[in-house]
């Protein structure tokens, strides 16, 4: 996820369903398949939404209050995950702030 930014990491890894302590080596054929889908799912919806570019995708999930509404996870710890109800929590993955639910996204 190096270089992507933390809101789009933090939404992928979501909707793939995916704990974001997860090591890649532990993660299934089917689950990397999802979080390719996921990822292309997710900036094929910022360029329906505006954007144009990965940079320009950055720029509107950091800036534009439409896209903003879309965030499913990231700046949500604390409030009820949208599929299940639990508490989004915040962690330090890899020395960055993580946004995730702990019920939906699997440590294992
Ligand atoms: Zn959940």
């Amino acid at each position: 996820m190096a270089g992507l930014g933390n809101i789009y990491a933090d939404e992928v890894l979501y909707k793939a369903k995916i704990h974001p302590e997860r090591k890649a080596k532990t993660l299934t054929e089917k689950e990397i398949g999802k979080l390719c889908h996921e990822m292309v799912q997710t900036l094929e919806d910022s360029i329906s939404a505006g954007g144009s570019s990965v940079n320009t995708y950055m720029d509107s999930m950091g800036l534009s209050g439409s896209y903003q509404e879309r965030l499913q996870v990231y700046g949500r710890n604390g409030e009820a995950c949208i599929d299940c109800g639990t508490i989004l929590e915040k962690t330090k993955a890899a020395g960055r702030g993580t946004h995730f639910c702990p019920t939906c996204q699997k440590n294992s």
